[in-house]
């Protein structure tokens, strides 16, 4: 038999639904790869050993019963943003050290309820702000691909747990690129569903208007199962809703006929050689299938970045006033002024965080708010309306998922803006609440050094289905596959 780290989600479910494998086994194999990786990769900020054989005991004899689930012993990674009840959940953040999530958030509820395992909780940049992991409180985590490459963030933990090996899948989170981006630098499927497809209920916010929770796997059969258990509208989150198209159906439709528009504002200038080149060859590979090509244009998309941080930051400070030291995390014994002891606790945030509580903050300050909070989101209508018009023409777009191949360690640390621009190609998405998905093509190498590259298709809201039509193309094809990958880029 295959080594049980590299099977897929859906042949780990039917081993275990057919009794060929025990969930218990599953757990054994996985909690052992991450004893031997994870101190070099550091992708797990908490290992729920314990947990994970309690679950795969209970979903070995719901097997014993006859019960057939769709993830039964399928391990999965939760990025650390997100509720697991029971588990340490800390935001990659000093201020919640100590604190565990009181309940499960429904994403994680409803992959329990499919039998799925959750491993434990995934690295991520604080409070998911950052493009690297490199503002965890709790280090970095690395790229397997090459020792001295950022994994791509915020989700970078949940991307790295996915790539070498410690999971099958991962939750992550895309507010502005996170799940897309460290899909990309890793080489994965990463997907960034519609707004509102679903649940929020559980997961730590960041900038509610922008994020949702998406998924990381190995291949497009394996996404979109672990998708298909979490959809569905949740009571406990208004901005939910129900789709109708089957995802089933989705992969199994041929692409032909249906047209792609190359955002043109995306891929020009500023992009890395291999990136565009990874990106035609993506579309000359669809172009043989019977997809017409085109150039769509998105003609403001040049002031997405801009927009998206004034949103993201506002948004931010109001949801980060919560965290003062009383009501979650630990705060030894309260003595004395209550405003020192405020500021102890908020001194705990990261610079990066504080930056943007500060700025965001600063942005919706009585007599300023018109001027940048209004008009970034009067730009986010225009961008929405835009889109819209260029799906009049094209069924599905496609881009560079990063300008860049995965950047080094500290290239970016010294000047926030330079790591904001790794965002340029992710946010546009964000504000206009489309479904995303980056998809690997191939690798590139430079100085010795292999690299993953990735480009992401683009759908009109609510048609998710369309990125796994066209993406299972392209894997059928072979032009786009993920493996995992052993430190320091051994493909195995
Ligand atoms: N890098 C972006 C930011 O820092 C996106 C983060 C995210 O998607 N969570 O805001």
């Amino acid at each position: 038999m295959e080594a049980v780290f590299k099977m897929g989600a859906s042949r780990i479910a039917s081993a275990v639904n057919a009794g060929e494998l025990s969930a218990k086994e599953v757990v054994t194999a996985y909690l052992e790869r991450i004893a031997e990786l994870n101190g070099k990769l550091n992708a797990y900020l908490h290992v729920n050993s314990t947990g994970a054989r309690r679950a795969a005991s209970s979903v070995d004899d719901l097997v014993v019963r006859g019960e057939k689930l769709n993830l039964a012993g399928v391990p999965v990674a939760v990025k650390d943003v997100i509720s697991v009840r029971g588990l340490p959940i800390t935001c990659g953040s000093r201020v919640l050290r100590g604190y565990v999530a009181p309940y499960d958030a429904t994403v994680v509820n409803r992959l329990k309820r499919a039998g799925a395992i959750v491993l434990g909780t995934t690295n991520t940049d604080e409070f998911a702000m950052g493009s690297s992991t490199e503002n965890s409180a709790y280090g970095a985590s690395r790229n397997p691909w090459a020792e001295d490459r950022v994994p791509g963030g915020s989700s970078g933990g949940s991307a790295v747990a996915v790539s070498g090996g410690m999971a099958t899948a991962a939750l992550g989170t895309d507010t502005g690129g996170s799940v897309r981006l460290p899909a990309c630098f890793t080489g994965l499927f990463g997907l960034k569903p519609s707004y509102g497809a679903l649940s929020r209920y559980g997961l730590v916010s960041y900038a509610n208007s922008l994020e949702q929770v998406g998924v990381f796997a190995r291949s497009v059969d394996d996404l979109a199962l672990v998708y298909s258990a979490m959809l569905g509208a949740d009571p406990k989150d208004g901005t939910t809703t129900n789709f109708s198209w089957s995802i089933r159906d989705a992969l199994s439709r041929g692409v032909e006929g249906l047209r792609l528009g190359v955002v043109v504002e995306m891929s020009g200038e500023g992009i890395h050689e291999a990136v565009s080149s990874a990106l035609s060859t993506t579309c000359k590979e669809l172009e043989r299938n019977g997809v017409s090509v085109g150039e769509a244009s998105i003609k403001h998309m040049g002031y997405s970045l801009e927009a998206y941080y004034l949103i993201a930051m506002s948004e931010a400070s109001s949801n980060l006033a919560r965290f003062d030291g009383v009501r979650y995390g630990e705060h030894p014994a309260f003595e004395g002024d209550w405003n020192e002891e405020y500021s102890r606790v908020r001194s705990l945030f990261g610079l990066e965080v504080k930056r943007r509580i500060i700025l965001g903050a600063f942005a919706l300050s009585a007599g300023y708010q018109e001027m940048y909070y209004g008009r970034a989101s009067r730009f986010r209508t225009l961008l929405i309306h835009e889109f819209r018009e260029a799906f009049k023409q094209f069924d599905v777009l496609i881009a560079p998922t990063s300008p860049t191949p995965p950047f080094r360690f500290g290239e970016k640390t010294q000047d926030p803006l330079t790591m904001y621009l790794s965002d340029v190609d992710t946010v546009p998405v964000n504000l206009a609440g489309l479904p995303a998905l980056n998809v690997p093509v191939g690798t590139f190498t430079t100085d010795g050094t292999t690299l993953p590259l990735g480009v992401q298709l683009i759908a009109p809201y609510g048609r998710d289905d369309l990125l796994f039509t066209v993406a299972s193309q392209l894997e059928r094809s072979g032009l786009s596959s993920a493996r995992v990958v052993e430190p320091w880029g051994r493909i195995v």
